[in-house]
């Protein structure tokens, strides 16, 4: 039995509805194992910068530095997509999160429920058996280096680098991971371009030497894009630098089925969060039909990684998994054998996973 105090931080759109669902299981899991969770809630985003000006204020983040863990739903509105000339936009809220709280790794992992084999669009016989854990990069790349305009605005850069210290201690949590599967490692670069690159591979290489026992094979980010599709089974740990790792999680999420369904750790040194990997998704917003089960694995992610609770995550992974074997579905991953009343929204489908647990 263990006291924890977790932050809830919603963000925009429908983070705001899947994280009130996961924040109900860790609810349940608290009370069926005798734990005692203590929630605080933050602001992030558009709702900050509305309420503060700022996309990440000081408060939020001092709540997130003292809380055991974070569980977040996600940033963005339209206003800001489509101006590119405003100053103050909610992503500088997600990316000063990750700075600030040094998350330095983001964890995806890939599993494909077998009962959502025709919900992908990825054939069922290529995707059967697909389990990739990606290990991202977070607070290096280009989206941290130097940006701006030249040339009176018609010439635009952003700077990529990495220094060895942000490969290695990501390739260590990777390789430390990939000790615990199937002890195979894939490193994605563009080594044959990318000074970033050679770096990467180079420190990569120098950390094989203390991992013996794990298989890595180096792999070009072009190839692999292909290769996820072609033959995703082939991918066990997988780690990338965070501009690759961005776009391959989410060509991977279609392996899931649904980026509704793919949840993610971001962890450093200090607190950890847990968000699904999808966005604000405002096309969808306030109607009711958002897919919780990503919030609700990134709440089992919580508890297994921040916490340790292993037997918590896992009830909450075989609840989805039993909820998805009663034919329940959101409208996301529904296909034609759904039936109409099996067709949940929001809510019901948070509702069915509590029953099962
Ligand atoms: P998105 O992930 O919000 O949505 C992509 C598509 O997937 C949409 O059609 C959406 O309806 C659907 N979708 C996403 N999550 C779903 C769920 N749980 N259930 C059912 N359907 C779901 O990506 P986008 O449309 O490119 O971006 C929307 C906003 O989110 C933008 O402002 C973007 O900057 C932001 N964003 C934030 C994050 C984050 O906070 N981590 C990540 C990606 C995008």
């Amino acid at each position: 039995m263990a006291t924890k105090n977790i932050l809830i931080v919603p963000g925009d759109g429908i983070g705001q509805e899947v994280t009130a669902v996961g924040k109900k299981v860790l609810d349940a899991i608290a009370i069926k194992f005798g734990h005692t969770f203590h929630y605080d809630e933050a602001l992030i985003g558009h709702v900050a910068i509305e309420a503060t000006g700022e996309a990440l204020p000081a408060e939020s983040l001092q709540k997130m530095r003292q809380s055991d863990a974070v569980l977040f739903g996600a940033v963005g509105h339209p206003k800001y997509d489509n101006d590119p000339s405003a100053k103050v936009r909610p992503e500088q809220g997600l990316l000063k999160m990750r700075k600030e709280l040094g998350l330095y790794a983001n964890l995806r992992p890939i599993k494909l429920f077998d009962e959502l084999l025709s919900a992908s669009s990825i054939k069922p016989e290529i995707l059967k058996g697909a389990d990739i854990l990606f290990f991202r990069e977070l607070t290096g790349d280009i989206y941290f280096g130097e940006k701006g305009r030249k040339n009176d605005g018609d010439t635009a850069y952003d700077v990529a680098e990495y220094s060895k210290y942000e490969v290695e201690r990501i390739g260590r949590k990777a390789f430390e991971a990939a000790r615990t599967r199937k002890k195979k490692l894939c490193s994605v670069d563009k080594a044959n371009v990318l000074e970033t690159s050679r770096l990467w591979r180079e420190v990569i290489q120098k950390l094989a030497l203390e991992y013996p026992d794990v298989e890595v094979e180096h792999q070009f980010v072009d190839s692999t894009a292909m290769m996820l599709i072609k033959n995703p089974c082939r991918f066990d740990v997988v780690v990338t630098a965070n501009l690759f790792g961005d776009i391959l999680t989410d060509e991977a999420s279609q392996i899931a089925g649904s980026m509704g369904m793919l949840a993610s750790a971001s962890i450093g040194d200090g607190t950890g969060v847990y968000e699904p990997i999808h966005g604000s998704a405002h096309d969808i917003t306030g109607k009711g039909i958002a897919n919780p089960l990503a919030s609700i694995l990134s709440a089992a992610l919580l508890l297994d990684i921040s916490f340790g609770m292993k037997e918590e995550s896992e009830l909450i992974i075989s609840a989805v998994d039993q909820v998805l074997k009663q034919g329940f579905r959101t409208v996301d991953i529904a296909d034609k054998s759904t039936k109409p009343e099996q067709i949940l929204g929001t809510d019901a489908m948070g509702a069915a996973v509590l029953k099962f647990l």
